[in-house]
């Protein structure tokens, strides 16, 4: 074993590590992210994290889980934040296990806050995001130098469960050649129209890649125009990410994973 690999940080009791668990395949973790959970004595989970990973714990690990099971309402962000603090309190090494990475879109900031508040100790572990992970699983470099300079990543989704208000379509719409979309599938028919209605085309490339990375990665590629129907025939649902631009197109050369063994 390399040095590095005996060297990874000692999860102290009384600790909180936020780690991202990365969009799906176990082989996306980091060493971190291993480290971490082969170490912790509470996990506390979100539904998006792959059983594979939880799998990697110790046979006496407590497992909590901390999303939407059955149609039932997910627990209030309060209450999870609440238990983090009070397992830390208990002097047990707490891992607060997040999808993807921890700070995007993932509420990863309000938990830290929160520790912090609370003077308990924590450390961050990112992890792969669906938005860029996700897509390399679908042969969609996020950027490309003859396609774009910029990227946006934007939810679909705010606190309320609507389309953010806050989100300023025309400027995204003009200004930023690939738009990579988390949530956003709920709301498809609102979005889209926002793009068409602030120039984009309605030939525009799209691409829904759905449970990405997993063995039931679905891509549907479409145009804005034709988005809605190819959606609803697909048959496609959520978790997925929605991206909008020509990136979608190098698809065609670069579409990697029918081609190889997991
Ligand atoms: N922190 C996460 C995002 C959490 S928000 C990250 O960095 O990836 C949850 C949304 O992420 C889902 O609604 C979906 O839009 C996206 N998502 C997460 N995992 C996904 C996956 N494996 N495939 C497609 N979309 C995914």
């Amino acid at each position: 074993m390399s040095d590095f690999m005996k060297q990874l940080p000692v999860f102290e009791p009384g600790h909180v590590w936020l780690v991202g668990a990365g969009p799906g395949d176990p082989g996306l973790l980091t060493l971190h992210g291993m480290n971490a959970i082969k170490q912790a004595e509470i996990i506390v989970y979100d539904a998006l994290v792959n059983d594979e990973i939880l799998g990697l714990a110790s046979e006496s690990v407590e497992l909590h889980f901390a999303g939407k099971r059955g149609g039932k309402p997910s627990p209030k962000q309060k209450d999870i934040t609440l238990k983090l603090v009070e397992f830390a309190r208990q002097n047990k090494r707490v891992l607060r296990l997040k999808g993807g990475d921890p700070f995007v879109f993932g509420r990863g900031g309000e938990e830290a806050l929160a520790l912090s508040e609370n003077n308990i100790p924590f450390r961050i572990i990112p992890g792969i995001s669906a938005g860029i992970g996700g897509l390399a699983y679908a042969g969609i470099p996020v950027t490309h130098r003859d396609i774009n300079h910029s990227v946006t990543f934007l939810t679909g989704h705010d606190a309320n469960g609507v389309v953010p208000s806050a989100v300023k379509w025309k400027c995204v719409s003009n200004g930023s050649p690939v738009i990579v979309m988390y949530m956003a599938m709920k709301h498809w028919s609102n979005i889209r129209g926002k793009l068409l209605e602030h120039g984009r085309g309605e030939d525009e490339p799209v691409a829904f890649v759905c449970e990405a990375t997993t063995p039931n990665q679905r891509v549907l590629v479409t145009t804005l125009g034709e988005s809605l129907t190819d959606l609803e025939s697909s048959g496609i649902e959520p978790p997925a990410i929605v991206v909008v631009g020509k990136a979608v197109n190098l698809r065609n050369q670069l579409e990697w994973l029918s081609k190889v063994s997991r």
